[in-house]
């Protein structure tokens, strides 16, 4: 792939209209464009990273036995008002009449449509669990959208809903989400700590957002650091081993600003292991039992007994993760996107030198890339005239974390491979394959 043939609109210098560095380099590498407040266009680069994470969210849904389906962005008001939302929402909630004057509306999340989905179909108890999720837009009215993508009023959300017998069936669920998440935020090479949350317009009263750290965060975060040293790698999906897991969590503080408690940090938490800094939230899981169920009648029977059954959800701001990878990532010194190759837009480019007179460098690029193409590398070649030290700041720039560089006079057999943003060594093709395809690039 050529690089003077891809729509990636590289910008000279961070556009002032942006606040904080994600916004900045999404906007300057060209992979988002707003199109109007809070709302944007996601460009082939932008959109390349964001399918990458959406694959690894959907992977570690699928390990836990939820199954995908794919609700509409618009809905019906008719079931917010039986759950008695349409009124709470308020004006985040965009309405819509169509063109028979009925109400509708912009989905800013699921559960009432998820439980007229579930109600009208399953009727007995030996259906349950039901673990559901879909990847949809969604839009929530935002007063002040900001920070590009991290704020903004469209959004894509990975959103899961889990259907119970009973509140203890439901915790099971609500820990299996615990575990996943803890999965995928490691996979997108983040620490994000499990935190204990206010339930805000969704209601119930058990609840955490994953939140990660990073000092342009929207919350304040109170933790005892000796959260970070828990493990969740071994752990089984049983229902004890789940319990115990979220147990050690909980076993250490860690709140964000809304259940802060002075009395409670100091007591629990000596001055060494305080972390008190920002973070951005990147999750949140609600269990909250009969909220929805009860209004909208959904229930199963059993042994003849009518049960209202025990409901929780589970978001993962998908689009907002782009941003929050940025902010957790990126090495300002060396002006380096740090993508994890699991996400980068490229595993690898080749910087060829080229001028008009002398095309031979970009006959060896070819013959490279097709080598490593045939090792399922993703590679991008960059046939333009600029020289080697810009070619080399526009790649780390947009974060491809290999480089190989074909300079005036190289070898046939050495190449110069740059492991960005730490080392550059010569090597041949069959070493620099090996590396790049041991560095778990699915
Ligand atoms: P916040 O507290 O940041 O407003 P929320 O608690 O309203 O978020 P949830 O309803 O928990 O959000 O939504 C699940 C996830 O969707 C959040 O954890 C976040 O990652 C993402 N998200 C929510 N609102 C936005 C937004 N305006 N722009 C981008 N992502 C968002
Ligand atoms: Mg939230």
């Amino acid at each position: 792939m050529y690089f003077s043939k891809l729509f990636i609109p590289i910008l000279k210098n961070n556009p002032s209209e942006a606040k904080i560095k994600s916004h900045q380099l999404m906007l300057r590498t060209g992979m988002i464009k707003q199109s109007s407040a809070g709302i944007y266009s996601w460009l082939p680069l932008g959109f390349k990273i964001m399918k990458k994470i959406e694959k690894i969210v959907r992977e570690e849904q699928d390990k836990i036995g939820v199954q995908e389906m794919l609700m509409p962005t618009i809905q019906s008001s008719d079931i917010w008002k039986e759950s008695g939302r349409y009124e709470d929402y308020g004006e985040e909630m965009l309405r819509i009449k169509d063109r028979q004057n009925r109400e509708m509306l912009y989905g800013p999340t699921n559960e009432e449509l998820i439980t007229e989905i579930f109600r009208s179909s399953i009727k007995s108890y030996k259906s349950l669990p039901q673990l559901l999720y879909h990847i949809q837009w969604k839009f929530r009215d935002e007063l002040r959208p900001r920070f590009g993508v991290m704020r903004c009023r469209e959004f894509y959300m990975k959103d899961a809903y889990s259907f119970d017998l009973n509140d203890d069936e439901a915790n099971f669920s609500y820990n299996k989400f615990f575990l996943a998440y803890l999965r995928t935020f490691k996979r997108l090479k983040l620490s994000a700590i499990p935190m204990a949350a206010d339930t805000g317009p969704i209601g119930g009263n058990l609840s955490h957002e994953f939140i990660i750290i990073a000092e342009t965060g929207e919350s304040k975060i109170y933790a005892d650091k000796r959260i970070f040293n828990v493990k969740h790698d071994a752990v089984n999906l049983d229902k004890q081993s789940l319990h115990n897991l979220r147990n050690e969590y909980e076993n250490y503080y860690a709140v964000t600003d809304e259940k802060f408690n002075k009395k409670k940090f100091d007591e629990n938490v000596s001055s060494e292991n305080k972390l008190e800094t920002k973070g951005i939230e990147v999750g949140h899981i609600f269990y909250f039992g009969d909220k929805y169920s009860k209004p909208l009648q959904a229930s199963v029977d059993y042994n003849g007994k009518k049960e209202f059954v025990k409901m929780g959800s589970y978001g993962v701001g998908v689009s907002r993760l782009v941003g929050a990878i940025i902010e957790a990532k990126y090495d300002e010194k060396n002006e380096i996107m740090n993508w994890p190759i699991s996400i980068a837009p490229y595993h690898c480019a080749i910087l060829p030198l080229l001028n008009k007179n002398d095309k031979s460098n970009l006959v060896k690029a070819n013959k490279i890339c097709e080598i490593l193409k045939s090792k399922k590398i993703d590679t991008i070649i960059d046939d333009t005239e600029d020289g080697l030290t810009s070619k080399m700041k526009k790649f780390n720039l947009l974060g491809v974390p290999y480089q190989i560089i074909l300079g005036k006079n190289t070898d046939d057999k050495l190449l110069e491979f740059n492991i960005v943003g730490k080392e550059t060594k010569s090597l041949d093709i069959s070493q620099i394959s090996k590396i790049i395809n041991t560095d778990n690039i699915n």
